[in-house]
């Protein structure tokens, strides 16, 4: 026996979802999600709070996961990659380019173990020189763990928009920061603007 206890609709990470909840005899909270329709089963004992938190949790995850595999299907971040490692000196062996949705603080890692190269999905959306810079970047700190002179030098021989696509980087940091705190008149200038 099943009863549904609600229908609505519900934003995470700026998709809308309709949302499909019933109580069941389960031991856990499962969602799955089919298209833009999240379906929740829940055991009775789950309090609707400790359900209502748990299930934003969850959306968030499917939201996260269903993009990262949609921006992962195509490879041409993969060969922007292997472009850049060929150029290093002692050029480190990329074998996979992966977006991520979870990585919120950093830009990109790379693993030498694996050779996998992790970034951040928002790149996908960015030039592909900035996505390039990044990697370069990562692929450096292989050879110097620190932001010495020497890892900027074998970025920048590696990559000449190094120091451009950290400023663009900044930007993108500074303005993601600031937009909410933001007068309305404010962005709707950055928003139309761009030309003087
Ligand atoms: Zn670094």
């Amino acid at each position: 026996m099943s009863m549904a206890i609600g229908l609505r609709t519900l934003e995470v990470d700026g998709v809308a979802l309709e949302l499909k909840v019933v109580r069941k005899r389960v031991k856990n909270i499962n969602a799955r999600l089919h298209g833009k329709t999240l379906s929740v089963s829940a055991p009775h004992r789950v309090s609707v709070r400790e359900l209502d938190e748990t299930i934003v949790e969850l959306a968030r995850k499917l939201v996260r996961r269903l993009r990262a595999d949609a921006l992962n299907s195509d490879g041409g971040a993969e060969a922007i990659a292997r472009k850049v490692a060929v150029r290093f000196p002692e050029p480190p062996e990329v074998n996979e380019v992966r977006f991520v949705t979870n990585q919120t603080t950093q830009w990109g890692s790379y693993s030498p173990q694996t050779g996998i190269v992790r970034l951040n999905a928002a790149l996908r959306q960015m030039p592909p020189w900035v996505l390039e810079a990044v990697v370069a970047h990562e692929l450096a700190h292989t050879f110097y763990l620190e932001h010495s002179p020497e890892f900027w030098n074998l970025a920048r021989s590696v990559c000449s928009k190094t120091d451009r696509a950290r400023a663009f980087l900044e930007g993108v940091t500074w303005l993601a920061a600031a937009w909410d705190d933001l007068p309305p008149v404010e962005r709707s200038q950055l928003v139309g603007g761009g030309s003087d």
